[in-house]
Parts: structure tokens; C-alpha cells; sequence
């Protein structure tokens, strides 16, 4: 099983990219979800406050997950082709069939 959670403050966000643990993934209502490394670049403090503050996620929210491949069978997201999380995106379970 996979864990994600919605990321709701700044302070939240400082934390888990603080922990270096884990990948983002971007809600978003113009487009598909895309998962981020935790710390890339592209994830930008300026774009969750907008989202996330301004607009009170109705225009996308940030979520924590803890690996690419929960992003995908959660949120089916996208991996960026910025930061490039990891490319293995088959869940280990599955390696026994
Ligand atoms: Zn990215």
C-alpha cells in the first residue's frame, strides 16, 4: 500500500522537503498531475502559496507520496520531464508473478 497526503501549509512543505524523503505530486485543474522529486526546482515556493494559499487549492493542490510508483496507480500521475523522478515506475509487489 501506498501512502500520500495533501499538503495544506507552507510549513508542511518546508518540512518533508527538509526530510528528503518521498516525491510531490501536482494537482492541477488546467492539466494532469504531474510527480516531482521532493526537492527539484521546479516546485517552486511562489506557485504553493498561489495554489495553495490564494487560491485555497482550487486551482490544484500538492500532495506527498511516498514513491513515483503511488503517484501513478493514485493520481495517475505523470513523471516531470524537468526533475525526472525515478524512471522504475513497477511496484515491487508485483515481481513475484
Ligand atoms: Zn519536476
Amino acid at each position: 500500500m501506498g501512502e500520500t497526503s495533501e499538503i495544506t501549509t507552507f510549513e508542511e512543505l518546508r518540512k518533508l522537503r527538509l526530510a528528503d524523503e518521498g516525491y510531490i505530486v501536482i494537482e492541477d485543474t488546467a492539466r494532469e498531475p504531474i510527480v516531482h522529486k521532493i526537492n527539484a526546482k521546479c516546485i517552486s515556493a511562489d506557485n504553493f502559496n498561489v495554489k495553495v494559499t490564494l487560491n485555497a487549492r482550487r486551482t490544484g493542490k500538492y500532495f506527498w507520496v511516498d514513491s513515483v510508483a503511488t503517484a501513478g496507480r493514485e493520481f495517475a500521475a505523470r513523471r516531470c520531464k524537468v526533475c525526472r523522478p525515478e524512471t522504475l515506475l513497477v511496484d515491487p509487489s508485483t515481481f513475484n508473478t
